[in-house]
């Protein structure tokens, strides 16, 4: 099983990726986890990701392309892996591609978790109220919300024509949003 899950940041893609990668007994593999670690952790790649991350913006493809290519490494990826937040540019997505082409394997389908700007924003305010991240102020909410429509949003286009995009309704309950995903998981 190899998944991408796609959506605007609020989303809850990595919500429901945990969840479904617990399911289905392969990791969840998310960047901006990873990422938030470096930083945390002070490292040299941290410290380098950290004002991006802070702005809104996205760190430069060749730092993010060069975890996901470890990682994918990694004996726990073998039978497969759910991606969360990556690829985030169409530079990601050929590079990611290159990778997958590369270990002979196939990506199965990209999730897109479909979500209206107003309600993104609020959800985004609250869990800023509630977890305290440090790129959950107004104006970075905003800022990300811009990138993705700048430099993510085209990767629907991108999976579309590839014909593995599949758009997966992301309002209602937590519990409704998780059985979408599955049932179109199960038809592959
Ligand atoms: P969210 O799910 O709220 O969109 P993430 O945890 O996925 O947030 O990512 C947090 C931040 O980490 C992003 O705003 C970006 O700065 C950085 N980041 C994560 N993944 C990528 C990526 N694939 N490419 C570039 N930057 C990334």
């Amino acid at each position: 099983m190899r998944l991408i899950f796609m959506g605007p940041p609020g989303a809850g893609k990595g919500t429901q990726a945990k969840l479904i990668a617990a399911q289905k007994g392969v990791p969840q593999i998310s960047t901006g986890e990873i990422l938030r670690q470096a930083v945390a952790a002070g490292t040299p790649m941290g410290m380098k990701a950290r004002e991006f991350m802070e702005s809104g913006g996205l760190v430069p493809d060749a730092v993010v392309i060069g975890i996901i290519e470890d990682r994918l490494k990694e004996s726990d990826a073998a039978p497969g892996y759910i991606l969360d937040g990556f690829p985030r540019t169409l530079e990601q997505a050929r590079a990611l591609d290159e990778m997958v082409l590369r270990m002979g394997h196939k990506l199965q389908c990209a999730i897109n978790i479909e979500v209206d700007e107003g309600e993104l924003v609020e959800r985004l305010l609250d869990r800023a109220r509630k977890e305290g991240r440090s790129d959950d102020t107004e104006p970075v909410i905003k800022k990300r919300l811009q990138t993705y429509k700048e430099q993510t949003e085209p990767l629907i286009g991108y999976y579309a024509k590839a014909g593995i995009l599949k758009p997966v309704v992301g309002t209602g309950s937590m519990a409704e949003i998780t059985d979408r995903i599955l049932a179109v998981i199960n038809r592959l």
